[in-house]
């Protein structure tokens, strides 16, 4: 029997575990329900079983024959703080939280594919099935890597997967280099000198400062990154004031810059620490600016991304691997595509209904790709650790 028709008798199973989580959701750091039911389900299919790592992290490792390779395969498990608007009987049963990216679907597949390579162990070698928290913003993904995740299980290579809606169903997009984008944060500080609205010339203006340096930040994607590669510098919040006839002190804004290298990255920050001084200094303001890296992009490794081709090859046929555009949204696998080879791939989890793609109020995981994840998963260890 082909491993997809296997999975297709745990599909029952791993439905039930799936809206059971979707029913059950817990946000960044505090999936104590979801990481207990993880472990408890790793260690009934024979797993040795490591809690704790990222507050709420959980490892299973699997090892059979004598082989000496290791891989990780990674899950998130954590929901958005988001009100679900649909009525179906496994909607959430926390008002505000919510399932919403599909992380329960992942965190299904995963333990579907534990517990078939656990019963069959074709394959010779370790594989640590690892089980992560925060991935929506928080850096759980970042918490186990410095907590000690690949010294504490060393894996040669390392494997993420997103359900990808839009993507036809049956398809798998992979792609090596970069995949998703980082994703910094920065606050920029404004102060002029307040003063009457009626008589601007006896203060200096943050907020005609302000207004020319959301402007100025945006000659950095188009004058100051090659157009070759892709930025974005995008201002999301403007607070200032709270009078009609009054000229601030202070404004502050803060957004986010995206970038596909740390290359890019490096030039964003150097540009935007220049132009705030500048634009402060041609209005007779002052600029703070505070640069956060949050995210480093999502690169792929060449090697390993062929791999998984090969391996999706095998088990939907080529006609159904597309190679995706990299997306300027990011994810925190990027932590762990930091320190070992590996690839991340987007699973196509069928049309997008009513508008109900990732994040929205209505979405929901499309449970027809729990096999077949959960086939990639196992087909992919018995590829790489082949007895
Ligand atoms: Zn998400
Ligand atoms: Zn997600």
């Amino acid at each position: 029997m082909s491993i997809l028709n296997e999975m297709k008798l745990l599909a029952g199973e791993m439905t039930a575990w799936r809206l059971d989580l979707h029913a059950h959701p817990e946000t960044g750091f505090e999936e104590r329900r979801t990481s207990a039911m993880v472990a408890e389900k790793l260690e009934a299919f024979g797993l040795r079983v490591h809690k704790g790592l990222g507050r709420t992290g959980v490892v299973g490792t699997l090892t059979a024959g004598k082989g000496d390779r290791a891989i990780g395969l990674r899950a998130d498990m954590d929901a958005l703080p988001l009100r679900e608007n649909n009525a179906f009987a496994h909607r959430s049963r926390t008002d505000g939280k919510m399932h919403g990216c599909g992380h329960d679907g992942h965190t299904a597949m995963l333990l579907g594919a534990a517990k078939y390579l656990a019963a069959t162990k074709r394959f010779s070698g370790t594989v640590h099935f690892i089980f992560q928290p925060a991935e929506e913003g928080m850096g759980g993904g970042r918490e186990m890597v410095e907590q000690g995740l690949f010294e504490k299980f060393d894996c040669d290579s390392i494997y993420g997967m997103h359900n990808w809606p839009g993507l036809p169903l049956g398809q798998f997009g992979v792609r090596p280099g970069p995949v998703m984008a980082s994703s910094d944060l920065f606050e920029i500080e404004l102060t002029g000198h307040g003063c009457h609205a009626a008589m601007p010339h006896t203060g200096s203006d943050p907020v005609v400062a302000a207004a020319a340096l959301v402007q100025a930040l945006q000659t950095i994607p188009s004058r100051s990154v090659d157009p070759i590669e892709a930025s974005v510098v995008s201002v999301t919040q403007i607070h200032a004031g709270d009078a009609y006839s009054v000229i601030p002190d202070k404004v502050l804004l803060r957004g986010t810059t995206r970038a596909f290298s740390p290359a890019v990255q490096d030039l964003m920050e150097r540009r935007m620490n220049e132009i705030c001084a500048g634009i402060a200094a041609a209005h007779g303001a002052k600029a703070a600016l505070r640069y956060t890296r949050a995210y480093p992009p999502t690169v792929n490794s060449e090697r390993e991304a062929g791999i998984c081709a090969a391996v999706l090859e095998r088990l939907v046929g080529a006609e159904n691997i597309v190679v995706p555009k990299p997306v300027m949204g990011s994810e925190d696998f990027s932590f762990m595509l930091m320190k070992k080879a590996g690839c991340y791939v987007f699973a196509g989890s069928g049309p997008v209904k009513s508008g109900a793609a990732l994040h929205n109020p209505n979405y929901d995981f499309n449970d027809d790709l729990l096999p077949l994840g959960a086939a990639y998963w196992a087909s992919l260890a018995e590829h790489i650790l082949a007895a």
